[in-house]
């Protein structure tokens, strides 16, 4: 029997109900917010009624997309989800070079140790202090996803051994990878590495690559057994919505099945509570209308928000045990 592993426990798949799949519920202080306070999604209390709003609408779990040393707050997340009752997965992971600067400790590391500490969290709890320095306090809540971030055209110089290092905890573990991709490029790069370092691409989930309207890539990419998660259906403006467009190629392609959705909102300005748009509801209401006129109807949906994260986010192998939930 697998298990996803939530912020407040071990629960089965079939509890995840409908998922978003990259989100980022939970931003509170690190680089990205001296960088940009739009970044700043620190206010539990806040997010907590975005959340209850999208609930509403029958949201049952999310998954939150920031790893180590760059806003991460484990304690917070699991306030969220006991507040709220939205099962929430936590992940471990580095981001992109870019939300840590040059002298970040994390490049003068070797993979081995970073997948020690990805390890750690997953198995014994993230670290307090969000691994920003040489002090460690585990607080018993564990990571349930490996967050690495790739660059354009795929993993760089600086990436390939953080997607080793996310390779190896994967072996040790069974977690779930989900990635970033930059402008939705070098996905196929990422699903290569990954797979070569012998993770099950079943549970490897490729971010943001809607932005790359191609219905030959995707194809090429749902062939090599890795998920492809879309997160661009409110960013169209006035153009034709290219994920919309390539939800429709994916079903007529039979490869629906290969696809998890989320909005990777990582701003204030995408949520209600601050005044934005289009809030946390928008997947389950507005874009659910435009798959639904677009012929995408409740069995589609089913799969994209339920079957799909339920497969993927799953801890691969079956060596997992379900344990109690902890609060
Ligand atoms: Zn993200």
């Amino acid at each position: 029997m697998s298990f996803v592993r939530t912020v407040l426990g071990d629960i089965e798949p079939s509890e995840l109900g409908v998922t978003y799949a990259h989100e980022h519920v939970i931003i509170d202080g690190g680089r990205p917010v001296l960088m940009d306070p739009q970044f700043d999604l620190g206010d539990v209390e806040a997010m907590a009624t975005e959340l209850v709003g999208a609930a509403a609408l029958g949201l049952g779990t999310v998954v939150d997309a920031m790893p180590c040393d760059a806003g991460r707050n484990a304690a917070k997340l699991a306030e969220l989800s006991r507040r709220t009752g939205v099962h929430v997965v936590a992940p471990t992971g580095l981001h992109h070079e870019r939300w840590y600067g040059p002298t970040h400790w994390s490049h003068r590391v070797t993979p081995d140790e970073l997948a020690d500490l990805f390890t750690a969290d997953v198995t014994d709890g993230i670290d307090d202090h969000d691994y920003s320095g040489p002090i460690v306090h585990r607080t018993g809540i564990r990571a349930g996803v490996i967050k690495v971030a790739g660059s354009e055209g795929g993993p760089s110089d600086r990436d390939r051994p953080v997607f080793e290092a996310a390779a190896e905890t994967h072996r040790r573990t069974g977690v779930p990878i989900l990635t970033h991709c930059e402008g939705g490029t070098g996905a196929l790069e990422q699903a290569g590495l990954l797979g070569d370092c012998g993770v099950d691409l079943a549970h490897v989930a490729l971010s943001h690559v809607d932005k790359v309207v191609d219905r030959g890539y995707h194809r090429e990419l749902a062939a090599t057994g890795a998920r492809l998660e879309y997160d661009q259906s409110f960013r169209w403006g006035d153009r034709p919505n290219g994920t919309l467009q390539l939800l429709e190629w994916m079903v007529e392609d039979g490869l629906d099945d290969r696809v998890v959705l989320g909005m990777d909102a990582a701003k204030r300005r995408y949520y209600r509570v601050f005044g934005g748009e289009p809030g946390l509801t928008w997947l389950l209401n507005g874009f659910s209308q435009q798959l639904e006129a677009a012929g995408l109807g409740e069995h589609v949906r089913r799969r994209l928000f339920v079957d799909n994260p339920a497969r993927l986010y799953a801890f691969a192998g079956a060596a997992g045990v379900i344990e109690g939930r902890r609060s």
